[in-house]
């Protein structure tokens, strides 16, 4: 299970629809606590292709690095689905490196949030809790 602020759900989905109709994405951080989202950092999506995402590695890598100084944790990837569901796709199970993160999809269709741990092309759903604060 995972807890996640419910403010920063909001902030991620009017993030999404801001960015319509291209996917958004950015990376999901705790800031003390290992199993509470309480940060969204948004990440420009440079992928030419629809229905795709692609970190813009000139922000993602600098990110990376606050993150560490930090001493933050880096918890997980969300990106939007803005006409599927929230399940990842192919393309997505394909570029998938970090099978220790959780792997986050909105559907901004169905306004569902969904999260995900992807190992060697399994998908298993992770329970989600929200924190109201
Ligand atoms: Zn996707």
């Amino acid at each position: 299970m995972l807890l996640i602020k419910k403010e920063v759900v909001k902030q991620f989905t009017n993030y999404a629809e801001e960015l319509l109709p291209d996917e958004a994405c950015g990376l999901f951080i705790a800031n003390n606590n290992e199993q509470e989202i309480d940060i969204f950092i948004p990440i420009p999506n440079i992928s030419k292709v629809p229905h795709q995402f692609k970190f813009d590695p000139k922000v993602f890598i600098p990110v990376l690095h606050d993150i560490e100084k930090d001493k933050k944790k880096w918890l997980g990837v969300i990106h939007s689905h803005p006409t599927s569901k929230a399940y990842p796709s192919e393309k997505d199970i394909n570029n998938w490196f970090y099978p220790h993160l959780s792997y986050w999809i909105y559907s901004i269709r169905d306004q569902d949030l969904k999260a995900y741990y992807i190992k060697d092309k399994d998908i298993a759903k992770i329970k989600i809790k929200y924190v109201f604060d």
